[in-house]
């Protein structure tokens, strides 16, 4: 069976594809599968997000599709920035101004547990849907730690690699991620 991507990003279709690629014919990326679509996540919920983007892609496309719906959640802050991670600082969001609003939001928090949350959603042709979550642990740093990764990577210090993910390699990374936990999770569901 053929699997479509609710997405463009490079390095989610490689993960994706490095984890699931052995258990579909093909994995192809919204592109590949000629979809142009920009679903609105207007779900309150990583789930719902995710299933609004996978069901979409699986209406219009005919074939099995995936999506996934991540964030940041931070213990002090109740869960936040938790569905809003990537438009933390606003609209006019982007990694760095994100960063920047975290830091401030918690200059004076002791606190500084948090998590990132991975949900994926697969839905059938047939109606079928699956679901899977991925965590992984650490502590938000004071400053800046490395330019690897992307999003709140640099100032993520990982529970599991003692070390931000912006310090980590793709493959430490990947090694412990919430969203390579989500796909080998999404693995031992689907029956093939
Ligand atoms: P998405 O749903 O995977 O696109 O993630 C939404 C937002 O959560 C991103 O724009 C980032 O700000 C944040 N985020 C999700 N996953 C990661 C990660 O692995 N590292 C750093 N930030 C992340």
């Amino acid at each position: 069976m053929e699997l479509v991507l609710a997405t463009n990003n490079k390095h989610k279709i490689t993960e994706i594809k490095s984890i699931l690629g052995k258990s579909f014919s093909g994995i192809l990326s919204l592109s590949e599968a000629g979809l142009c679509v920009d679903v609105e996540e207007t779900g309150s919920t990583f789930a719902e997000n995710a299933f609004l983007k996978a069901s979409t892609v699986c209406k219009l496309s005919g074939k099995a599709a995936l999506a996934d719906d991540s964030g940041l959640e931070v213990d002090a802050l109740g869960g936040a920035p938790g569905i809003y991670s990537a438009r933390y600082a606003g609209e006019d969001q982007n990694d760095e101004n994100n960063i920047k609003k975290l830091l401030s939001v918690l200059k004076e928090e002791n606190d500084r547990r948090a998590s990132f949350t991975t949900v994926l959603c697969l839905c059938y042709p047939d109606g079928k849907t699956v679901y899977a979550t991925g965590k992984t642990f650490g502590t938000i740093l004071y400053e800046k730690t490395g330019d690897n990764g992307f999003g709140y990577d640099p100032v993520f210090f990982s529970e599991d690699l003692k070390k931000s993910f912006g310090e980590a390699t793709a493959e430490e990374k990947n090694s412990v991620s919430h969203r390579s936990r989500a796909l080998h999770a999404l693995l031992e569901k689907i029956d093939f």
